[in-house]
């Protein structure tokens, strides 16, 4: 009998959609696992700690105790008010953030989503620092505005710069994704670099996501954040979570910071697709966020290892000098060239190919992240695997 034909014509609403190359790669590493294969998989960008056990037991205090229904969309109130007291802290200046003003939802991925997508739309583009994170581009496209890649130098750890910005605006552009630490590079802005990229966007009337996810996982001091530095926040969406700093990937749990009215749409439009984030997720967010120093401490060890973990590999890669390597200041990737870039096409594709099919390594291939002669390396993983990973990195470099 021959199959059934279950071909569909996808909407135009994803026909150009890519599925995120950053998953994929991690499935492929965990479906080679499953067939007997030792794969050391540097592709995820997930801390491999477990949520720390404050945050675990507050939120099995929770489940026994209500946290089992539908909450406001926009979030509880009691994890909005801490939100929004420790923005206010930031913030300073006298200036007091409200719980109006923030929305939760089901991970930073979703805050970024909703903020694309109640911002922008057709005819509209949206500058994109490249290389960046691999979903903003199709955040952008699925609100049907145009995604504008700004390639950056590696030169400069890939920093976007004022000028590169003026040089890709047009009187379309309405907005410019930030963020820092970066996903890929691991590249942390400094005040003034950040302070004059927001005056630009000011001086122009763009809206700035400003994605600080990888916030707490600096390691030159305290990595700034626009709340930190912005005049104004008239256009400003703060997004943040707790799926990297407090190892919380699984609950699904992120924010944005923005303005009351639009808050005010974006609840509406979660309302309509996804509704409040679990209940459970959220007073475990608000464990996280509120219960001091255990917490902290907690966090603060995770970062010490990730730093660790930086500079062991670090050395290791030293060690063949032909390997550019952006020297990271947060978040827990590396971004490295791969052999044969500039003479060979996609060479981070072909280069992950082989790291993956012959030395058991998954890493991202650049391509994800639009810049396809580079690959990232995910150093979210035990210290002596992330060794053994970059070691044989080094050997099937050396060998290319
Ligand atoms: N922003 C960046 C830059 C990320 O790398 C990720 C996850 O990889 C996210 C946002 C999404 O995080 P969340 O788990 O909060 O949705």
């Amino acid at each position: 009998m021959t199959p059934p034909d279950r071909s569909f014509a996808p909407s135009a609403n994803v026909a150009q959609l890519k599925e995120s190359a950053t998953i994929a790669v991690s499935q492929r590493a965990k479906a080679l696992r499953a067939e007997g294969r030792r794969i050391i998989d540097l592709g995820a960008g997930e801390p491999d700690f477990e949520t720390p056990e404050p945050i675990r037991r507050a939120a099995k205090h929770a489940l026994d105790h209500g946290a089992t229904r539908y909450t406001a969309t926009q979030g509880t109130i009691e994890l909005r008010t801490a939100i929004a007291a420790r923005a206010t802290v930031r913030r300073g200046r006298g200036e007091v953030i409200s719980p109006d003003e923030i929305v939760v939802s089901s991970g930073s991925k979703q805050s970024l989503f909703n903020a694309c997508f109640c911002l922008f739309g057709a005819g509209d583009e949206v500058l994109i620092p490249t290389p960046s994170w691999t979903s903003y581009y199709e955040m952008v496209a699925l609100a049907r505005a145009r995604p504008v890649a700004v390639m950056c130098n590696p030169a400069s750890g890939f920093r976007v710069t004022p000028a590169l910005l003026e040089a890709h605006a047009t009187p379309q552009t309405r907005g410019v994704m930030l963020n820092s630490p970066v996903n890929p590079t691991g590249t942390v802005y400094t005040h003034a670099e950040l302070g004059a990229i927001l005056a630009l966007a000011r001086e122009r009337s763009w809206w700035v996501l400003s994605d600080e996810i990888y916030l707490r996982i600096a390691y030159g001091g305290a990595a700034t954040s626009s709340l930190d530095v912005a005049e104004s926040r008239d256009r400003l969406v703060v997004v943040d979570g707790v799926a990297k700093a407090y190892a919380m990937t699984g609950w699904r749990i992120g924010w944005t910071i923005s303005t009351v009215p639009l808050a005010r749409t974006m609840t509406a439009f979660q309302s309509h697709t996804t509704f409040n984030s679990a209940a459970v997720s959220q007073a475990a967010a608000l464990a996280a966020l509120t219960s001091g120093d255990d917490v902290d401490g907690a966090v603060n060890d995770m970062v010490a290892k990730f730093r660790e973990r930086r500079d062991a590999a670090l050395a290791i890669l030293a060690t063949e000098p032909a390997i550019q390597v952006i020297p990271p200041d947060g978040a827990f990737y590396l971004f490295v060239r791969a052999p044969g870039a500039g003479t060979v096409s996609d060479a981070g594709t072909v280069f992950a190919r082989r790291l993956l099919e012959d030395h058991d390594v998954a890493v991202v291939p650049g391509s994800a992240f639009r810049t396809p002669d580079w690959i990232r390396v995910s150093y979210a993983t035990e210290l002596s695997q992330v060794e053994e990973a970059i070691r044989r990195i080094v050997t099937a470099y050396a060998a290319s």
